[in-house]
């Protein structure tokens, strides 16, 4: 479940008033709640129980200092793809031998970073990474433990641009190559290998793609156990939540209603997975992103006119595109709430932003309470790929965040200055 709730008819934040973080702290403005950061790893992990296991937060989800720092305090590992997500990790006080790293396209500054610090395992998207970090790993007079991305080629059936797990994508290395390239690296001498790792893609909202893929890999792990030492095998991320209240009505009561719904819970999930894992013997990694930050955070606007064409009534807001991007990029659906609760008749209502592009659109023609100018609208489950895919499109400064821990709450980035966003140009000399 998550912190987010009406109570006498104001919207909450754990036990803060949503409209006194606005007013001290300005809009739009990122609001996270640590209390379901941690219900989310904990019922995870609580589920995992039967197995040994890491869950290694997919860092870029949301990778806030504070949101990172939080996570260390639960014990998490991290899944990263990049130097600046190891640094964050590092500065938040998290473990770095419980990262791991992944992406197609590591460079050699990255690998040589990951490899001083000392990571719990590259994840290895190709041939040519193999032989460059088995260089580097050499050259630094180290051993690099890594584990291959297997593309078990099994249709995750999620939104097209979060699909991960087929030789339709740029991920992993195809099924049938994986034992006779295991063969090749076990004779590589500055590599050893540690596990196998997938991942099929993101916002997958049923068991079955999982279990297909796990019982696809099981064969091909226990023919590599046969001949290496295996520590672990990575199931990746994926598990999807709930956006869209037609599924779960009420905000307060998502998770109850999302059972009932079918929608997949960390208890299915483990149900199913838990026995096809556990006969393997080997640690089993996760690395789940949106499920533990997705439903964590939200994003509040103000409204600054409302628009009405004759044919269409416009709430016109001081977020955009570029503070969440997910509606225009994913087609993404957030549930929009005011602050106040409202009373009177819906309205169907586009909820834009100020930025020039049709795209720039948070919803359309949805039955929404009527709104006025000055009233604060918040953006539900805006915690996972959404400050970290902000931009400074339009020259806009990005929103501050803060984490609120119950009657508390800290300010974990301030907002930008716009002046420091063209600090570092300059004019041209001639
Ligand atoms: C993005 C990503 C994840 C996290 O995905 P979620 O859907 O947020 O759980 C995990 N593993 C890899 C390799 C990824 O690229």
């Amino acid at each position: 479940m998550h912190h987010f709730r009406y109570a006498k008819g104001q919207l909450y934040c754990e036990d803060v008033p949503v409209s006194e973080l606005v007013s001290q702290h300005g809009s739009p403005l990122y609001i996270y709640s640590s209390k379901t950061l941690v219900d989310h790893y904990s019922r995870l992990d609580h589920a995992l129980s039967d197995l040994d296991h890491l869950i290694c937060y997919a860092v870029k989800a949301n990778s806030n200092l504070g949101i990172l720092n939080t996570l260390a305090k639960q014990g998490s590992g991290y899944d990263t793809v990049s130097e600046g997500e190891l640094m964050r990790v590092q500065s938040a006080g998290g473990r770095m031998d419980q990262c791991v790293f992944a992406g197609v396209g590591k460079t050699e500054q990255e690998i040589e970073f990951a490899l001083r610090k000392g990571i719990y395992s590259f994840n290895v998207e190709s041939i040519p990474e193999l032989e460059r970090i088995d260089r580097i790993a050499g050259r630094l007079k180290k051993i690099a433990p890594i584990s291959v991305r297997v593309n078990p080629n099994v249709d995750a059936k999620t939104h097209a641009k979060i699909t991960t797990g087929t030789y339709e994508n740029k991920f992993g290395i195809a099924f049938e190559e994986v034992e006779a390239l295991y063969a090749r690296i076990a004779r590589m001498k500055h590599l050893e290998i540690k596990g196998v790792q997938m991942h099929i893609g993101s916002q997958l909202t049923q068991v079955k793609p999982f279990v297909d893929a796990v019982r696809k890999m099981l064969p091909l792990i226990k023919r590599l156990q046969a001949s290496h030492d295996l520590k672990f095998f990575s199931i990746g991320g994926g598990l999807g939540i709930v956006y869209d209240p037609a599924l779960a009505s009420g905000t307060a009561k998502w998770w109850k209603s999302s059972e009932a719904k079918g929608i997949l819970t960390p208890e299915t999930y483990a149900q199913k997975l838990v026995p096809l894992l556990k006969p393997l013997g080997l640690r089993i990694l996760l690395e789940p992103g949106r499920f533990i930050a997705g439903n964590a955070g939200i994003l509040v606007t103000r409204v600054e006119y409302v628009k009405n064409t004759g044919q269409k009534h416009f709430v016109i807001v001081d977020a955009a595109m570029n503070d969440l991007i997910r509606p225009s990029f994913y087609e993404a659906f957030h549930e929009i709430v005011p602050l106040k609760r409202k009373r009177g008749k819906s309205i169907a209502t586009d909820v834009v932003g100020p930025i020039c592009e049709s795209g720039d659109t948070f919803c359309k023609n949805r039955l929404l309470p009527p709104v006025k100018e000055g009233d604060h609208l918040a953006l539900l489950s805006a915690g996972a790929y959404a400050f970290t895919m902000a931009s400074n499109y339009n020259t806009r400064p990005m929103p501050a965040e803060v984490l609120v821990q119950g009657a508390e709450h800290v300010v974990i980035r301030k907002r930008q200055q716009t002046r420091s966003l063209f600090r570092g140009e300059s004019l041209p000399e001639w």
